[in-house]
């Protein structure tokens, strides 16, 4: 069968929105006071914009097959993202057969090895593999979860990510995860708000709602435990990210001394299948998070969703809207998904990538049909509206 080959390749930087869903302006529950490793730093504690959680903003991909036919991949890296494309991964796709994804995936990470293996690298090359994958999609008329051996299951059922878990459970999401606002640098006075807040979330969503804390990097190890004891007459379903990325010891700790029931959950800042390998084989978790934009893309998911299958471990994805409903529909150790309240009052429910995409599916009633998501590719498009900027242009 013939398949095209790729013909070009362009990175487009986009501000305001989109993939990353912390480029925004004004009032905003994410980016109010919430504890982050720098609230260490009076100065950076009332704003994560202040210490620059915006600073990359979003990465738009465009692969362009020999009949015209253009694959999308979206993610957050910004202008060093358009850079590396450009100006590096762009050999590795031009004059390629669309099918060579695997082999492409693997030059794309070796090559940038010497200055990648995670973070900003890692979530350009997840971006370009998107792109493949709903390229690949589009020419062969089917979704993306088709490619990946086909729903395992008729719906999506969703959890919501926001300050109002309260509005959650009215949307009908099955739990609401707070940020948790207050790190150890706050004190015990700190603390008792954190617990506080949990107890006044849990009077108002009954007993059976879950409820969880997304603790963002910036906890210690021993104030994590105090936190999980005393929220756990709450019930606190998880306790999410407490520590940093980098500390499996802590994280592997943690999971041995949180009270019996309690979840430890991880893995949004980790990427690729020996990062997460790490996460699985010391045991520093229960439900590992990899966000499909920064692990290394739909491929390397694969294999990191295969490997906590045969640890019996869950693999709820973080955020990464349609490229995680995608995956999670097709897998039975994904029985769940997230969605981040983008609403700046997290009091409706907007699609993930708003304003950046169209066409998104987004939950009703907390639930998505399987059917929401029979487009070919992952579905979405570009907004026109959305002012793209193209600062590496090939010669
Ligand atoms: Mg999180």
């Amino acid at each position: 069968m013939a398949m095209p080959t790729i013909k070009a390749v362009r990175a487009y930087t986009v501000r305001g929105g989109g993939a990353d869903y912390h480029d925004t302006q004004g009032y905003h529950w994410i980016d109010d006071h919430i504890a982050t490793p720098m609230a260490r730093y009076e100065e950076y504690r009332q704003s994560r914009r202040s210490f620059g959680i915006n600073v990359l903003g979003t990465l738009v991909i465009e692969v362009e097959a020999s009949d015209g036919t253009v694959g999308l991949g979206v993610t957050t890296a910004g202008e060093i993202g358009a850079f590396i494309v450009e100006k590096h991964l762009s050999r590795f796709l031009i004059g390629r057969q669309v099918t060579e994804i695997e082999k492409i995936w693997d030059q794309m990470y070796f090559a940038t090895q010497f200055y990648g293996r995670k973070g900003v690298v890692v979530n350009t090359i997840s971006g370009v593999d998107i792109a493949l994958w709903d390229l690949l999609g589009k020419l062969r008329g089917e979704p993306v979860h088709a490619l990946l051996g086909g729903p395992v299951r008729d719906e999506l059922q969703f959890y919501a990510t926001g300050a109002r878990p309260d509005l959650a459970k009215e949307m009908g999401f099955i739990g609401g995860k707070l940020p948790l606002l207050h790190g150890p640098a706050e004190g015990d006075e700190g603390l008792k708000k954190n617990i506080e807040k949990l107890a006044d979330m849990r009077s108002k969503v009954g007993d059976d709602f879950w409820l969880m804390y997304d603790c963002w990097m910036s906890l210690d190890l021993n104030y994590s435990i105090k936190l999980a004891q005393k929220a756990q007459e709450f019930g606190l379903k998880w306790i999410e990210e407490c520590l940093s990325p980098d500390d499996y010891w802590g994280y592997a700790d943690l999971k041995r001394n949180v009270p019996k029931g309690m979840l430890v959950t991880t893995g949004e800042h980790e990427a690729t299948r020996w990062g997460f390998r790490m996460l699985l084989e010391m045991d520093c978790c229960d439900i590992i998070q990899p966000d499909v934009n920064w692990c290394g893309g739909i491929t390397e998911l694969i294999k990191i969703s295969a490997l906590a299958d045969a640890h019996g471990k869950l693999m709820v994805p973080h955020g990464s809207g349609v490229y995680s409903y995608h995956f999670v529909i097709t897998r039975h150790n994904s029985p769940f998904t997230e969605i981040i309240m983008s609403a700046p009052n997290a009091d409706e429910v907007r699609p993930a990538f708003s304003p950046l995409l169209l066409d998104e599916p987004v939950p009703v009633n907390g639930r998505m049909k399987a059917s929401a998501l029979d487009k070919p590719g992952f579905g979405v498009r570009l907004n026109p509206e959305v002012k793209l900027h193209r600062p590496y242009a090939a010669a």
